[in-house]
């Protein structure tokens, strides 16, 4: 394995310095030309429950979860790249080894059914594309998370949602949290309680210089930005 031995990690990748749209096929490209540790992006189902890489509920006006595959598939993001589906996704993730990819599984606006069926949906999707090994996973949901440890037990699932203690994440079974800035800024002892208990640590999303050395010094494991070069830059 090659992975990158870093702590960066390309918030919806590397996009705000490049001319590459947030979750773009493009901008998890830039990640990996980069050596980002890993690239982030959020997965949503259409109403036919195929799988759509964006961050909000909606596209130019249109709302993923009740629209069908085949109109979602003419959308144009900014950079000219068609929307992409969380298969062409995977598959351009899957040309590399060195950055992994943190699927963010998004919760539902709709229910809590849909969360969990896009949930199946996303494991099956990273197993069929043999990508597992390159593949960690972050949700706000606990069930979420807890519905992806279940199907995948050696998958490294991260808890998005800020408000869950360090034992609490280890009763869980969960491989560790990645939460708020301002969360790990409260309560100051959760970084090393969390290594204490072999979790793992990741924190949202910093584009601050200070903030970032602040972690650094922490020992973080992972910090998630809009700002990758910068990241890795200072951190060296
Ligand atoms: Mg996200």
């Amino acid at each position: 394995m090659s992975q990158n031995k870093n702590k960066v990690i390309a918030h919806r990748g590397a996009w705000k310095n490049t001319s590459a749209t947030e979750n773009s096929i493009a901008a998890l490209e830039n990640a990996i030309k980069l050596k980002c540790y890993g690239s982030e992006f959020d997965v949503h189902m259409s109403a036919d429950s195929v799988l759509f890489v964006h961050h909000d509920h909606a596209v130019k006006g249109t709302d993923i979860e009740k629209t069908n595959s085949t109109e979602l598939l003419q959308i144009k993001l900014e950079n000219g790249e068609n929307l992409p589906t969380l298969e062409a996704y995977l598959k351009a993730g899957a040309k590399q080894k060195n950055t992994r990819l943190i699927l963010e599984i998004k919760t539902s606006s709709i229910s809590k059914e849909r969360s969990l069926a896009l949930t199946e949906k996303c494991v099956e999707m990273v197993k069929k594309l043999k990508v597992e090994g390159i593949t960690d996973y972050i949700a706000f949901d606990y069930d979420v998370c807890l519905k992806v440890k279940q199907l995948a037990p050696n998958a490294h699932v991260e808890y998005l949602n800020g408000d869950k203690t360090p034992a609490e994440i280890k009763a869980a079974g969960l491989s560790g949290v990645d939460y708020h800035f301002t969360v790990f800024k409260k309560n100051e002892n959760w970084i090393k309680e969390m290594h204490q208990l072999n979790l793992s640590t990741n924190t949202w999303t910093v584009n601050d210089e200070p903030v970032m050395k602040w972690f650094l010094d922490q020992n973080v494991d992972f910090i998630t930005t809009n700002e990758p070069e910068l990241l890795l830059k200072i951190s060296k």
